[in-house]
């Protein structure tokens, strides 16, 4: 088990989680994550060695261990008080940028008929502020795409920086999630984690993964 506890998430009944680093092992279904938004909702397991494309899994199905890889992209784990669903989402600047967490939201609540409020959703360690530096042309059109989000964007003289998590954070509590924790590890300052901006590996990143008994 890594250290990256969630106190909200510890505290759930029937839960089983983690949030990985460079050490962690697991035996998770993990989708074919492709940097877009697709939500996949499982309600049977699927067959061994079933490639499913997708960033954004949600399951009822019981002791079936669901799993996201990430190397400075966000993984966000999701359940409820009384644990009757399970998701793993994979948010990166693309799946921030095109929503993927508030299309999973939505998805739970048709699906799994779990209410927005009674969702809890937590953000593991991912890139922060202090190194999402991006180029002024990406800057640019995420200023245009999330225009009431200021707190999330620092632009100074040297630099334009991304606040991911606050983002997401933000639309987390648009759509009435309240139970929303955040751990504030950066991906790329702690040498404990894979970072695709400081290793620059396409091939080496951690997993976290949640599942319901
Ligand atoms: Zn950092």
């Amino acid at each position: 088990m890594s250290n990256y506890k969630s106190e909200k998430l510890s505290r759930i009944k029937n839960i089983n989680y983690f949030f990985g680093d460079k050490k962690t092992k697991a035996d998770a279904f993990t989708l074919n994550q492709v940097h877009g938004d697709n939500v996949v909702i499982l309600d049977k397991a699927p067959e061994a060695n079933m490639q499913i494309s997708g960033d954004s899994i949600i399951t009822n199905i019981e002791n079936f261990s669901i799993g996201v890889k990430t190397a400075d992209c966000l993984p966000i784990l999701l359940t409820d008080e009384s644990s009757s669903f399970v998701g793993a989402v994979h948010a990166g600047w693309r799946g921030t940028f095109y929503k993927i967490i508030c299309k999973t939201i939505d998805k739970i609540e048709v699906n799994f008929k779990v209410k927005p409020k009674d969702i809890v959703a937590v953000i593991g360690p991912s890139i922060a502020d202090c190194c999402f530096e991006v180029n002024e042309d990406l800057y640019k059109k995420f200023v245009e795409n999330f225009p009431d989000f200021n707190s999330c964007f620092l632009d100074t003289e040297s630099q334009k920086r991304i606040d991911l998590k606050k983002i997401n954070t933000l639309l987390l509590e648009k759509k009435g999630v309240r139970e929303i924790e955040v751990l504030s590890e950066c991906t790329k300052c702690n040498l404990n984690f894979y970072s695709y901006r400081r290793d620059k590996s396409k091939f080496q990143n951690q997993i976290s993964k949640i599942n319901r008994n």
